[in-house]
């Protein structure tokens, strides 16, 4: 817009530091400036459709953008701080077969500018509430494959990343991904943010009756790209493990896992199965969780035992579908 560069650093400081949502806000610009971005441009925030709080404080957002693509959001507390979980498609073409997202198919990628925005509505939520909670870390495990949409999230980690804007360091970024290939191998390149894979099987022979599109990538070479995995110190890859009830919680499957990891620097987290409809899945009994967590420990794995939040408003792993109360 043949303006200086300075300019730029002006607006995307109103844009992502102030959050505006109008361009006449940004008074540091000339007045006929603001009037040539406003007839140029639109700050297209999505619109709040739908907010649901649960009983454990974990706060559901469905937001609906200008084409109305429908994507859900979740802050999850933590003491005094947040932390949100983002999409980044619409959708999901991966199809794993536990999963509520999978089960609506595949509908567009979100642009880069949309996944940082689910950042913007949850911290102007927050700032309305004055609760003096903080939002202090995300992860990308929403709805959607973060690495089938790898330009844009990498776009989105640079605004949320930038100085100028939201800050979020490296450390306090976490994306989760399935396992593809190409995109993970440029992702650990990048260092954007600190890997998650969604395991959730031993073998290769139960990933590809649960996950059939993920399992494309052989976990044997899977496993071969997260042991040469670029970490810094005290850094360790996460394995998130869902507990399907009577599919993957056995001993005998605790054992397969420990020995796959074996030559991992990782730890694991455990996810009992929140059911969901249609869904053809059941939880796994308490009893079933905790030996399988006792194994883990027993045999030298860091382990962690998710406490799953939100699932009174299916806001649980596994659970974000974008379904709107109209919609049924
Ligand atoms: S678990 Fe993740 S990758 Fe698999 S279908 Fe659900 S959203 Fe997609």
């Amino acid at each position: 817009m043949d303006e200086p560069k300075f300019r730029a650093a002006q607006i995307w400081a109103w844009l992502w530091r102030q959050g505006s949502q109008n361009f006449s806000e940004m008074t540091n610009v000339s007045k006929e400036f603001r009037t040539r971005l406003a007839e140029t441009w639109t700050i297209a925030w999505p619109k709040v459709h739908t907010l649901q709080e649960s009983v454990d404080g974990t706060v559901k957002f469905l937001l609906r953008f200008d084409d109305d693509a429908l994507v859900e959001t979740v802050l999850i507390p933590e003491g005094d701080r947040y932390t949100q979980c983002l999409s980044t498609q619409v959708g999901c073409a991966m199809g794993c077969t536990f999963c509520s997202t999978g089960a609506m198919g595949f509908m567009r990628n979100m642009t880069g500018g949309e996944i940082a925005m689910q950042v913007l509505v949850t911290r102007d939520f927050l700032l309305g509430r004055d609760q003096g909670q903080r939002l202090t870390n995300l992860v990308f495990m929403g709805m959607g494959e973060p690495l089938m949409n790898w330009p844009e999230v990498k776009r989105a980690m640079a605004i949320l990343h930038s100085e100028h804007g939201l800050s979020f360091s490296r450390r306090k970024i976490t994306l989760s991904t399935c396992g593809i290939q190409k995109g993970l191998l440029e992702f650990a390149k990048q260092g954007l943010a600190l890997p998650a894979i969604s395991l959730h099987a031993p073998t290769q022979e139960l990933r590809s009756k649960i996950m059939p599109k993920a399992a494309r990538l052989p976990l044997d070479e899977l496993m071969d790209i997260l042991e040469h995995y670029p970490l810094q110190s005290r850094e360790r890859v996460t394995i998130e493990y869902l507990l399907l009830g009577g599919v993957n919680d056995s001993l005998d499957h605790a054992r397969a896992l420990v020995k796959l990891l074996s030559r991992l620097k990782c730890k694991v987290n455990l996810i009992a199965f929140n059911p969901g409809p249609g869904i053809p899945y059941k939880s796994p009994t308490q009893e079933a969780v905790l030996a399988f967590e006792k194994l883990l420990w027993d045999k030298g794995m860091t382990c962690t035992l998710r406490k799953s939040k939100g699932q009174d408003i299916a806001a649980a792993c596994g659970q974000l579908r974008a379904q709107t109360t109209d919609s049924g």
